[in-house]
């Protein structure tokens, strides 16, 4: 049987924290229990938040945590072509369209359509409710207008039901132990998702899934912040041809308010604990690993 192949892939966009903590050592230690790899990958796609000190303090809170991983370790931002090379695959088969919605516009849209949701809390846009003919946007396109590339979540989910022969998406949920369930996908609920950014010649959703495959992944494990992000991404590897991975989305770590840590929100980082002398133990305990 191959081996499996784990990864943990923090974005340098702050310090770690005790989310991070968890989310590396779930992924190391199954790795370790089920004789696997375990890779590293920096997300660091968005330029203008990562920071090459974030970097840094990631290899050495890992270090510090007992964590290996493989080298070399692979970092986004110098794979923006193979990004392009998939956004390039999906227009090819006419599932990309451009949007050249401004923030502004953005948030009138938002402001209008509150009901219009997706599961991360931002505006659900779809191509209908986007004022402008395709003519119309042929031509801002000419013009040399800036525009991000969005998924037509319809004809997407049809070329998934011709090429499949079935309407539904699935992706499974494994729990760590000897348990794997189905979990049925609703990328619609995500609509007109941005495919490659106004700014960034990628957008998280593509850059993973892209990656996953070309490192070989087996199980993805990270938080359960990013379970309806799981229903995205199975689609793009229907659509893209990649391999299908099995997830473990663990539990999040809160505040004392109940409140999920984030590093912008300037959490205790790692760091900090640790040149306040806590051990790696004193953390495995507080995150109750
Ligand atoms: N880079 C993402 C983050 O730091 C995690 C991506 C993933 O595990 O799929 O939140």
């Amino acid at each position: 049987m191959k081996r499996p192949v784990f990864r943990f892939a923090p974005s340098p966009n702050g310090e770690l924290h005790l989310g991070h903590a968890l989310s590396a050592l779930t992924g190391f230690e199954l790795a370790r229990r089920l004789g696997g790899r375990f890779l590293l990958r920096i997300e660091d796609i968005d330029t203008t938040r990562a920071r090459p000190e974030f970097i840094q303090s990631i290899f050495e809170d890992l270090a510090w945590l007992g964590i290996e991983w493989e080298e070399p370790v692979l970092r986004q931002s110098e794979h923006f072509a193979d990004y392009q090379a998939a956004a390039k695959k999906l227009e090819d088969l006419g599932l990309l369209y451009p949007c050249f919605l401004t923030r502004n516009e953005l948030a009138a849209f938002a402001a209008a359509n509150s009901d219009a949701r997706d599961p991360d809390g931002a505006p659900r846009v779809t191509r209908a409710d986007l004022d402008i003919s395709d003519a119309e946007r042929a031509r801002r396109r000419e013009n040399g207008e800036r525009f991000a590339l969005r998924l037509d979540m319809q004809r997407a989910l049809s070329f998934v039901r011709e090429k499949t022969g079935r309407g539904e998406l699935f992706f499974s949920e494994w729990d760590g132990n000897s348990q794997c369930r189905r979990v049925q996908a609703s990328p619609e609920r995500w609509g007109d998702v941005v495919i490659v950014r106004k700014e960034i010649p990628a957008s998280y959703h593509l850059a993973v899934v892209v990656d996953d495959a070309r490192q070989g992944i087996t199980h993805v494990t990270r938080g359960l912040d990013l379970f309806a992000a799981t229903d995205v991404h199975r689609l793009l590897q229907v659509l893209l041809d990649l391999p299908e991975p099995v997830y473990h989305h663990h539990r999040l770590i809160t505040d004392a308010t109940g409140r999920k840590l984030s590093k912008s929100a300037r959490d205790t980082s790692l760091r900090a604990f640790r040149e306040a002398g806590m051990t790696p133990q004193d953390i495995r305990r507080l995150i109750g690993f």
